[in-house]
């Protein structure tokens, strides 16, 4: 395996649609919850919900169209700001079922060999489906639902089972 492969599929989350621009400006001024979708917001609540120190995760400025990707040197997660805000919670779910694969198996190294990129992103898909995300681009039907196999949902629900070891902080 080679680094090139690594860096390939760290760059996860291409939305197989075109994403319109939503970004806005929290409006700190109201109930964000109730008029509008609140960037940041999301992208805490997220991170926070999934018992992560946020100091692992950044925001920044990544190639079109990639929602997020994370670092396989550090593990860092780096959220790009143009991701949709409705999509926000469903990008950080999918790149926290990457820092579980990784956990899980050990190394990057490891995780990729099981199955290549492609297992790991239906794998972080069907860990982020069974986590309530609807935005599921690797196993996502159009439509609505998912095409995880039973094997996938296995392994997804495995991951997640471990979670409780794998907790840091
Ligand atoms: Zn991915």
């Amino acid at each position: 395996m080679t680094r090139r492969a690594l860096t390939t599929f760290a760059v996860t989350l291409v939305a197989l649609t075109s994403w319109a621009w939503s970004w806005r400006d929290a409006d700190v001024t109201s109930d964000l919850r109730v008029t509008s979708c609140s960037w940041f917001g999301e992208y805490y609540r997220r991170v926070a919900e999934l018992g992560e120190d946020r100091t692992h995760w950044r925001v920044d400025t990544l190639p079109d169209r990639i929602g997020g990707w994370v670092d396989t040197k550090t593990d860092v997660v780096t959220i790009s700001p143009a991701t949709p805000c409705d999509l926000v919670h469903d990008v950080v779910t999918h790149e926290w079922a990457h820092l579980l694969q990784v956990a899980y198996y050990g190394d990057w190294d490891t995780a990729y060999a099981v199955g290549g990129a492609t297992r790991l992103e239906r794998e972080a898909d069907c860990v982020s489906y069974l986590m309530g995300s609807h935005y599921t681009p690797y196993v996502g039907i159009p439509g609505g639902g998912v095409t995880c196999t039973p094997d996938e949902l296995f392994w997804a629900n495995e991951l997640l089972k471990s979670h409780s070891d794998l907790i840091r902080r």
